[in-house]
Order: structure tokens, then C-alpha cells, then sequence
């Protein structure tokens, strides 16, 4: 079985085809850092994580270029670089050192690429200036514009007509735009605001040309996979594909297509009633961080599959805490199971994640292996190092499961705590061997009372630090 990703071109699933297996270009539009992200804002980034391991998989790890941007030029950035008095650097570095230490704490793999809108300057005014020169884009009053008349396919990727949206538009378009649904690719800064030179005088660039850049920037045309949120497609997406079909025309290099594969996720959903009672305003995956741990909230984005709504509940998270627990509570058990070295994953156990990226049947197969080891261990059946190799092996395409199990459970624990626990349950374990079961109830209950729970296994006991009510 080989994969199959759903393009939202095509509006249907296609074989996924890379140009060149040896380097395989995936770009996703990443955030704008003015702010802590909304978890909304993650949800791209551990989808396109799990995508991302599992080409590197197929392909290679270093077969794989992924290239995610930082939009660092930005009103909102400028206004609370005038709100706080400083540079908009100091803005843009310390919520972009957050997004990555939020990103990393979710599971997510560094990209090989993150390119900024800041250090993309010269390739953005290239990149207009070939287009002012081909055609496609005019300047107008300090703005250089698209002319989306230009672009014959302008409205094919969002399913939009041109002259639907020309008719559509509102009646106080810019004066400056020969056409309602034309685009900004460069404007003059305001006074005060930052200001980069350029041909058609100082100024900062569109949103959209930003990423038409990058892409050609890092990873040349076509890519194979462009991704990014449904909310997206267009006005974003649609521009882009019209910047980049349009460029090059001049020079004989017009690329067959942009990308290849145009992937989006659906919303995350947070109209429940009963989780913003309970947290009031946590909508933010930093302090979202700060009460469950990075791989429950991965688990809680994965759980639906990701061109669908996601339903955003504390439900949802406490599941996602229960099946974790579930499959460390089963690698606990089995830990003294040797899995061997690099795991062979068979391909029928990715094939969940072959079919447009299935993350919920793949949980699903994570969950079954789970309870096949579970057995195995307590028959001490010989099967059971290939059932935790191919457990760990989906795990890990997944980002799933690569903490220590005893660690999973007494993350919660200081370190004063853990040594007096450890005491305990050595303590317990000696009264057990030498069958002074009054003693071992003793210390089992001052256990509880710490509020531990003490799991005996084929290997002696492991303990939890249990989940406050
Ligand atoms: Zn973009």
C-alpha cells in the first residue's frame, strides 16, 4: 500500500507522487508571533508533524525538506512592538522562542526550514519585480499590486470565479486597484513602522508574496506538499498560487504547477459549554502546557481525523489522558521485553496512516497492539518482542510514546517525593516477599495516601502519582 493524501486542488484523494523521492519539499504556513498561539494554531503543526515523519519514513529522514515560515513583518506586531516601546524584534524573538518551545513540548520535529519574512526580503523584491515586469502585477501610488486578471486559473483552488468575486466585492475597493479582487504584494509603511528599501519606494510586503517567496527561496517549484489551515485556501492560498504560476514567466522557467498536493486541516471547535466553565479562557496551547503534558494535547489533536472539525473538550483531553496512561500503564509492564534495535515496521500497520494520514484508525491499531503485548507479556509469549517493536515502531511515526513510562507517571512528582515513594514501595516489596502482608497493606496505604498508586507487574512494582480529582 503506498500513500494516498487527499488534495484539495483535485478535491479528492491522489497517490502521492513525489517529484524526486531523494528530496521530497513540503511547505506550511506557520504563525505570525506577536502572541502566544490559540491551540487552533497547533493543530497544522502536529498534523503536519505526523506527515512529516511518516515521508521521512518512507523516503528517508534526510530525503525530506519542510519548510515552515515565521511571519515576522505584521500590523499586529508593529502594534504591540508601539504598545510595549521596543523593536519589533523584541516582539517577534521571544514569541517566536515560545511557539517553538510550545511546538516541541507537542511532539512536533523541528522543520529543516524556518524561514522569516525579515531575512526574505531580497527574494521578495525579486520575486515583484519579475512580476511587475511580466505582467502580472502594476504599481500604484507607493503599492505594487496583483492583477489577478492575469492569472487565467485565479478562483480554481478555492473553487471561487473571478467574476463572481469581482461582482461580489464591496463598492469601497482601493482606487488604486485596476481590479476589486487585485492584491497587495507591496505597501508603504506607516510613519513610525518599519521599512524595508525597494524599487517602488521604502515599504514592507503582502502576506501572501512572503510565502510565494520562501517556497521558491528554500525549497524551488513545484513542491510537492503545500499545507496549512482550511481558512487558508483562500484569500492566502489562491494568491500564492497565482504569484507563483504567474513568476518566471519572463525567463521560459514557468513551473507546470506550484505544488503538487494542497493539504488542509479542518477548525478546532471550542463551543464547549462545559470546558470554558471549567478553565474559563485556556485557549492558549502555553498554558494549556502548563496542566497536562505535551503529548495529551498532540493525542487530543490527532483524535479526529484532521480534515475534519475538531471538537475541543475537556473530554476530549481526559480521553486522551487515559489512553496514554492505558499504553505506558502496558510498556510499563513490559519493560523488561527487549524490542531490539531499529524497528521494522510492517507496512499493514501504517496503512491507517497511508490512507490520507487516518490518525484515529491509527490510534486505534497504537491501542490494539497495546493490548496484543499486554497479553503476550502475561503468557510470556515469544511474540511479544515483535508486538512492542511494531507498537514502538507506529508510536514513534505518530510521536507518540517516546518518554520513559516511569517518567510518564511520576512526571508530577518532586524529587524529594520520589525518593520517600521509592523507599515505600521497596519497603512494600520486602514485606510482600516475606509474606508480612499486614506491613505491606501499612505501607500501601501511606502510599494512598500520597496519593500514588502502586502497580504490580512480572517486573516488581511501579508506581503513579494518580490524577487529582
Ligand atoms: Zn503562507
Amino acid at each position: 500500500m503506498s500513500l494516498r493524501l487527499y488534495d484539495t486542488m483535485a478535491r479528492k484523494k491522489r497517490p502521492f507522487v513525489p517529484h524526486d523521492p531523494r528530496r521530497v519539499t513540503m511547505y506550511v504556513c506557520g504563525p505570525t508571533v506577536y502572541n502566544y498561539s490559540h491551540v487552533g494554531n497547533f493543530r497544522p503543526v502536529v498534523v503536519f508533524d505526523v506527515l512529516f515523519r511518516l515521508l521521512r519514513r518512507l523516503y528517508g529522514d534526510d530525503a525530506v525538506l519542510y519548510a515552515a515560515n515565521v511571519t515576522d513583518v505584521d500590523d499586529k506586531i508593529n502594534a504591540k512592538a508601539a504598545e510595549e516601546g521596543v523593536e519589533i524584534s523584541v516582539i517577534t524573538e521571544r514569541y517566536l522562542a515560545a511557539y517553538n518551545a510550545d511546538a516541541a513540548a507537542l511532539g512536533a520535529l523541528p522543520p529543516t526550514a524556518q524561514p522569516r519574512a525579515t531575512q526574505t526580503m531580497d527574494a521578495i523584491t525579486a520575486m515583484i519585480g519579475r512580476l511587475v515586469q511580466n505582467g502580472a502585477a502594476y504599481a500604484a501610488e507607493g503599492h505594487v499590486l496583483f492583477n489577478t486578471q492575469a492569472f487565467g486559473d485565479y478562483g480554481k483552488l478555492s473553487g471561487r470565479p473571478l467574476d463572481e468575486m469581482i461582482a461580489g466585492a464591496r463598492v469601497d475597493v482601493a482606487p488604486y486597484k485596476q481590479n476589486p479582487a487585485d492584491f497587495v504584494l507591496w505597501k508603504p509603511s506607516k510613519p513610525g513602522e518599519p521599512e524595508w528599501p525597494s524599487p517602488w519606494g521604502p515599504g514592507r510586503p503582502g502576506w501572501h508574496i512572503e510565502c510565494s517567496a520562501m517556497i521558491e527561496q528554500e525549497l524551488g517549484l513545484p513542491i510537492d506538499i503545500h499545507g496549512g489551515g482550511i481558512d487558508l485556501v483562500f484569500p492566502h492560498h489562491e494568491n500564492e498560487l497565482a504569484q507563483g504560476m504567474c513568476d518566471h514567466k519572463a525567463d521560459g522557467g514557468h513551473p507546470e504547477s506550484y505544488a503538487n498536493y494542497w493539504l488542509h486541516n479542518g477548525f478546532l471547535n471550542m463551543a464547549d459549554e462545559k470546558m470554558s466553565k471549567s478553565l474559563g479562557n485556556v485557549t492558549l496551547a502555553h498554558d494549556l502546557l502548563e496542566q497536562h503534558p505535551g503529548e495529551v494535547i498532540r493525542w487530543a489533536l490527532l483524535a479526529a481525523h484532521y480534515r475534519q472539525p475538531l471538537a475541543w473538550t475537556e473530554d476530549a483531553l481526559g480521553q486522551a489522558r487515559n489512553a496514554l496512561d492505558h499504553l505506558y500503564g502496558v510498556l510499563g509492564r513490559a519493560r523488561h521485553i527487549d524490542a531490539g534495535g531499529s524497528a521494522q515496521l510492517a507496512e499493514d500497520q501504517l496503512s491507517s496512516l497511508l490512507d490520507d494520514l487516518n490518525t484515529p484508525s491509527a490510534m486505534y491499531a497504537l491501542k490494539k497492539l497495546a493490548t496484543d503485548l499486554d497479553a503476550a507479556v502475561r503468557r510470556d509469549a515469544p511474540n511479544a518482542a515483535a508486538l512492542k517493536q511494531d507498537l514502538m515502531a507506529l508510536a514513534e511515526v505518530m510521536g507518540f510514546l517516546q518518554a520513559d513510562p516511569q517518567v510518564w507517571f511520576q512526571g508530577g512528582a518532586d524529587e524529594g517525593l520520589k525518593v520517600r515513594i521509592d523507599e515505600l514501595v521497596t519497603a512494600r516489596d520486602s514485606a510482600r516477599a516475606a509474606k508480612d502482608w499486614g506491613e505491606a497493606d501499612r505501607i500501601r496505604a501511606e502510599l494512598t495516601a500520597l496519593n500514588v498508586e502502586v502497580m504490580d507487574g512480572p517486573a516488581g512494582a511501579t508506581w503513579r502519582i494518580k490524577e487529582q480529582a
